[in-house]
């Protein structure tokens, strides 16, 4: 029952260009939200129907537009909140082909994640908690969505943190999804490390030295939190190629001294090692 359930309300920040931040508290997923003079578009939905509330309330207060969804990837915490905005009469998301596959065959397995957040989602019980597989499929180049007056564009570059990201520009401001991380250790969970790699290099090309980066997870940042990320994980990649040669094959054996030398924390670089290993040329 939609009136047992608390809404989460999220923070809202202002970044101009008609762009918004709203930060979600189970996560510190950030929604995006560009706002045109015709339409308003949503960069994911949070982690079930609690957090999508809370960003749709929250939303209203900005604008009364008809509003699309863009999901930047099929990752619970971004697209759970789904059902809620079709609920509201929201028709068009977006999203990769990729991401729309991963939800089809994944999407029940990804409820585990929001356990404790959002425990109707978890459980698939109750209202707007149904898994909604967006149709409108973003592919090759991208493409332009006009909002009236001024258009975002979404586009992918390959695959990075999962098989198919999805980016969305509006002007200066880009928002990245979880191919950048602030605050928190990137996620391997669904990667390919070397071609994440490659990823962000087209990444720091794709970005001006004064952009504003909306990353997936923590505060915004710019040009050179990519570069870093970017060295830091080739970085790694050349240190967990030694250490995955140094394996019987066959085994996983990552001892916690080689562990201690990736820059993730323990569980995140033990799943890189893991990722890293099957992604091996
Ligand atoms: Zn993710």
């Amino acid at each position: 029952m939609e009136h047992l359930m608390q809404p989460s309300i999220p923070v809202v920040e202002e970044l101009g260009q008609r762009c918004w931040r709203l930060v979600n508290h189970g996560f510190s997923m950030n929604t995006g939200l560009v706002v045109g003079t015709e339409r308003a578009a949503v960069i994911d939905t949070g982690s079930g129907p609690r957090e999508a509330a809370g960003l749709y309330r929250a939303i209203r207060g900005i604008t009364d537009l008809p509003l699309l969804v863009i999901n930047t990837h099929a990752h619970g915490d971004h697209v759970f909140g789904n059902a809620y905005f079709a609920a509201r009469g929201v028709e068009d998301f977006y999203a990769s082909a990729e991401a729309t596959e991963h939800l089809r065959v994944h999407g029940h397995a990804e409820r585990e994640l929001v356990r404790f957040l959002e425990p109707e989602m978890a459980l698939g019980q109750g209202e707007f908690t149904n898994l909604v597989v967006p149709q409108e499929i973003v592919s090759g180049a991208g493409i332009t969505i006009d909002l009236g007056n001024l258009s975002v564009e979404a586009f992918g570059l390959g695959p990075g943190h999962t098989p198919g990201d999805l980016l969305v520009r509006r002007g200066r401001v880009l928002f990245t999804g979880d191919l950048v991380e602030q605050g928190g250790p990137p996620n391997f969970e669904d990667a390919d490390p070397y071609r994440w790699a490659e990823l962000l290099g087209r990444l720091e090309q794709e970005c001006a030295e004064d952009d504003m980066v909306v990353p997936g997870h923590g505060n915004v940042v710019d040009r050179d939190f990519i570069c870093r990320q970017h060295r830091e994980m080739r970085a790694a990649i050349a240190c967990g190629q030694g250490f995955v040669d140094s394996w019987p094959s066959g085994s996983f054996d990552a001892t916690a001294d080689q562990l201690g030398q990736l820059p993730y924390g323990a569980e995140q670089s033990a799943i890189f090692l893991q990722r890293l290993r099957q992604g091996m040329p």
